[in-house]
């Protein structure tokens, strides 16, 4: 497709004269037919990807997408741009269902948005080279590793089967690598090219405190935002109406929001909150989803998120207008035990329980959060942030690339086939079951680093996670494993600066006040 026409099309129905980094190329790359997963936060503009393919291209673009209320939003948009949608879902009658299906067979559609559950409604209509683009928005919802798992998804991997012939464009915000190549394997779409958009949002500043005494601490967060939006994130309904109490009670314009509050009354509080007549939202994590407010300037997340999908998503409701926005993490060893207990009876238990361990990693942090929290997604920041609270209150560092060569050479040796307890018995040179049974005691690695407690172990270990020279293997019992980066390490005798432990006091504290 020529240049000229695509800023020609973008200008005319989406009034921009310029593309998002990374829209022009996806565009590229679904003109050419091939496959595409595109990785990109949420408001970097990923519909505008399908959207103006799909005024160009001849046939109908299918839209899969998984939330009904949003679908309706978009439709409404692109008809009041002049850019012909529709939207079939299985609450709408039957009579509205046949127009929709005339107007199809009349061409007269270019976009038709369908939830998942609703393909068969599609499956009679589209024949093979009658689908000229198929957009599956939040992708991640097919693969189990990752954190918003919707069975009826399952079921897209026949799309390619059926039309080997139209590019498959799978959309998500979130995603970490092994999520990516599990939503492509599972879309029978394994060399779709991968768009990755950076997902540094440089304007919200992000800062983790001990949890205690959590209402004293937001009301100080609160002194001087008297006027500013912002959102509570809260584990329980019931939190968030005793928050929401609370916070009134202090003359504050505050509301609780949770999937137990009826239908009506919840479209209200998004409204207010909207037009400012709300202040603060005091919401579960049922608040969010497709609210478009610019000017959100905090994110307080009162119990820990249980992933840093999660996590990220819910900060990144902050600052889409660009200004600067503060963001504030409550940890306590309650909630991650709290957490825990749910991603133990969940079914993909190790996965979850891997991805909250992530979550704790993050908290715990002693290097630049953003660094970490960007690695999570397989983005490496050359320099530490600035904007967070481990960069602009650092811990004392020291050299620890001795430290950091002993644990590397040990993962090294065990072949990456050991958890992090595992990999600090063998540097410990424990004896026990597991390392007489594998003979570990045999390894040149054993007991190298029997001076360093077992907590300082396990702390470096982290820091060395978050500093991106091991990671562990969700897919394998949470495998201890090296990077690329690491080998500079082994080999290219790159230095290693590691924090002092602090001691565990702090951690103790906030557990006992939950
Ligand atoms: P996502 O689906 O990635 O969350 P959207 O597609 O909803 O993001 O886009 C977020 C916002 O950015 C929308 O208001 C959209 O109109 C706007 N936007 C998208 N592309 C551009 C562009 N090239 N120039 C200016 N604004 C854009
Ligand atoms: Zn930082």
């Amino acid at each position: 497709m020529k240049e000229a026409v695509l800023f020609d099309t973008l200008k005319e129905y989406f009034g921009y004269e310029n593309f998002r980094p990374l829209q022009k190329k996806i565009i590229n790359s679904v003109f050419e037919g091939q496959d595409n997963l595109v990785i990109m936060p949420t408001g970097g503009g990923k519909s505008i990807c399908y959207q103006l393919p799909a005024i160009l291209l001849p046939e109908i673009t299918l839209v899969i997408s998984p939330l009904i209320a949003l679908m309706k939003d978009q439709v409404d948009g692109l008809n009041a741009n002049g850019v012909p949608a529709a939207y079939l879902n299985s609450s709408q009658e039957e009579a509205d269902k046949q127009a929709i299906f005339q107007k199809i067979d009349n061409k007269e559609i270019k976009l038709l948005y369908v939830a998942p559950e609703s393909l068969q409604f599609v499956d009679r209509l589209l024949v093979d080279g009658k689908v000229s683009l198929i957009a599956i928005d939040e992708a991640h919802c097919i693969s189990s590793w990752g954190h918003d798992f919707r069975p009826a998804y399952t079921q897209l991997g026949y799309l390619k089967n059926r039309f080997p012939s139209t590019p498959i464009l799978a959309l998500t915000a979130t995603a970490d690598k092994a999520t990516r190549n599990d939503i492509c394997k599972q879309l029978n779409v394994p060399k779709a090219k991968k768009h990755i958009a950076s997902f540094d949002r440089k304007n919200l500043s992000l800062e983790v405190k001990p949890g205690i005494k959590r209402f004293e601490q937001i009301s100080q967060f609160l002194r001087n935002r008297q006027s500013e939006s912002g959102i509570i994130y809260c584990l329980s309904r019931k939190t968030t109406e005793e928050l929401a109490s609370k916070l009134k009670r202090k003359g504050f314009k505050a509301e609780a929001y949770h999937a137990g509050i009826d239908h009506l009354n919840r479209s209200k509080i998004q409204d207010d909150f909207i037009n400012d007549e709300k202040q603060i939202i005091c919401a579960t994590i049922a608040f969010g989803m497709g609210i478009d407010k610019s000017n959100i300037r905090w994110v307080i997340h009162y119990n820990m998120p249980k992933n840093l999908e999660g996590y990220y998503q819910e900060i990144g409701r902050a600052g889409r207008d660009g200004l600067a926005s503060d963001t504030l993490l409550f940890h306590s060893y309650a909630d991650v035990i709290q957490l825990q207990k749910f991603a133990s009876n969940a079914k993909n238990e190790e996965v979850q329980l891997a991805k909250l361990d992530r979550m704790k990693q993050y908290s715990e942090a002693l290097s630049c959060r953003r660094k970490i929290l960007l690695g999570y997604f397989g983005e490496y920041l050359q320099e530490d942030c600035g904007n967070c609270d481990i960069c602009r209150n650092p811990p004392e560092f020291f050299e620890g690339t001795v430290i950091a060569q002993k644990a590397l050479s040990c993962i090294f040796r065990l072949k990456a086939s050991e958890p992090i307890s595992a990999v600090i018995d063998v540097l410990r040179g424990s004896q026990n079951e597991l390392i007489r049974r594998n003979n570990y005691q045999e390894l040149s690695t054993y007991a190298i680093g029997k001076d360093i407690s077992w907590h300082h172990w396990q702390q470096y270990l982290i820091q060395l996670i978050n500093l991106g020279y091991i990671e562990i293997a969700f897919d394998r019992n949470n495998h201890l494993q090296l990077t690329e980066q690491a080998k500079k390490v082994l080999f290219e005798k790159e230095k290693v600066y590691l924090a002092d432990v602090k001691e565990e006091k702090q951690n103790n504290q906030a557990a006992k006040s939950g």
